[in-house]
């Protein structure tokens, strides 16, 4: 089968390497003229992993293998830790990492046969054939929009409007941080109930700290300015350790604003599908937005000729993941956090991650839903 797949992020490439390893002629139409790399860093959690390992995607020194993951309180207190340790040996040993968005497309699109500096413009979903800015035109049997959170293929499909703001922005900024913290592989949250700070090891001797905080367009915490890490000190300044610390010595954070699709249960039309952000944006809380579109380009590789199963069985998941995601949990930190044991909140950690994942119901043995 010829494939076009339009957009050349996480998803687009991911599925065009297993496309391409089932034994389909694939091309990749990327807008921009050279592999898109800003942006912090992403996890991978262990399904996330395992399709990596699937798809041949060496990450040898890639980011930072995670230990665990700790919630603290205002105060520095010790409310929980999953240990991640336990995840992995759950999952038969797949890890869960931290990786910046640059190393993880750079390995990604080793050896995918991408066209750079090709826009789509237009879409014509019932004959998989997509214009380009010159008005040049390719077809195929195949279809893919992979084109991200403002996709042309989404709208040509559905014409529905791109996914929209939710009321919460990041603010995240790369770091070296206190040796302790990215020796540790260990992820640190604190939460007030109405935002969060993180801070997690990415490899390199580098760590991405975030805060995550509701904001609307012109507001305090909106977009850029010189004084904005002012207003991040005297808002976070006071949290425990290391948060005071990375903020003295934080330069030029990026801003990275929440946006969310309602996610339809049928995503495309003909020979046309969806992948990642296209189908499904979701905000960054819970680490969710690359792992489902490494989800749904492994789902797609091991059924292309069924798009509307491939979709449906995708939007159940989606939907469920998307809906969690948009309460912004971690942010508001559960009723039981800080109640409950770690070995509770470890295994419950098992179960989300399970729940979250087709790849995992299918590859290791355990509890379904
Ligand atoms: C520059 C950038 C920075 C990001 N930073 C973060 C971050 O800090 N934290 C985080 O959690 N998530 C971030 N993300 C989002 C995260 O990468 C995605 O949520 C997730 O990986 C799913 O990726 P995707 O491939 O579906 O979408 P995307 O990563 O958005 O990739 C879509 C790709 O399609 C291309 N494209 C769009 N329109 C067209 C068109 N008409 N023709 C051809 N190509 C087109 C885009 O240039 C882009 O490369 C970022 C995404 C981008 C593009």
């Amino acid at each position: 089968m010829r494939v076009l797949i339009v957009g050349g992020g996480v998803a687009g490439l991911a599925a065009a390497r297993g496309l391409a390893a089932a034994g389909h002629d694939v091309e990749v139409y990327e807008a921009a003229p050279e592999p898109r790399t800003e942006g912090g860093s992403v996890s991978i959690w262990p399904s996330a992993a395992g399709i990596l390992r699937e798809f041949k995607v060496d990450l040898d020194g890639a980011g930072r293998r995670l230990e665990a993951m700790t919630n603290l309180s205002v105060r520095g207190r010790g409310l929980s830790t999953i240990d991640l340790t336990v995840v992995e040996r759950h999952f038969g040993g797949l890890p869960s990492l931290h990786i910046a968005r640059r190393e993880l497309v750079e390995r990604l699109a080793e050896g995918v046969p991408v066209r750079y500096g090709h826009a789509v413009t237009a879409v014509d979903p019932d004959r998989a054939e997509i214009t380009f800015a010159d008005g040049s035109t390719a077809r195929g049997d195949l279809l893919v929009g992979a084109d991200g959170r403002r996709s042309v293929v989404r709208r040509a499909l559905r014409g529905d409007a791109p996914a929209g703001l939710n009321g919460w922005v990041t603010w995240q900024a790369f770091t070296s941080p206190p040796p302790e913290i990215v020796d540790s592989g260990r992820v640190v949250m604190v939460s007030n109930g109405r935002s969060l700070g993180s801070v997690a090891p990415a490899g390199h001797g580098k760590a991405l700290w975030w805060f995550d905080l509701r904001a609307k367009p012109g507001g305090r915490f909106w977009g850029g300015g010189p004084d904005v890490l002012d207003r991040l000190r005297a808002r976070f300044g006071g949290w425990p350790e290391p948060f005071p610390t990375l903020l003295a010595h934080a330069r030029n954070p990026d801003f990275y604003p929440h946006h969310r699709h309602r996610v339809p249960t049928v995503w495309g039309r003909g020979p046309t599908t969806l992948v990642g952000d296209a189908a499904h944006t979701m905000p960054p809380a819970m680490a969710m937005g690359t792992v489902q579109a490494l989800e749904d380009a492994w789902a797609l590789s091991t059924s292309p000729g069924d798009l509307r199963g491939y979709e449906r069985a995708r939007s159940r998941t989606v939907r469920r993941v998307a809906r969690m995601v948009g309460t912004e949990m971690p942010s508001r930190q559960g009723p039981l956090t800080g109640l409950v044991s770690d070995a509770f909140s470890t295994r419950s950690y098992i179960d989300w991650l399970r729940s979250a994942s087709d790849y995992l119901q299918n590859r290791t043995p355990g509890r379904s839903r």
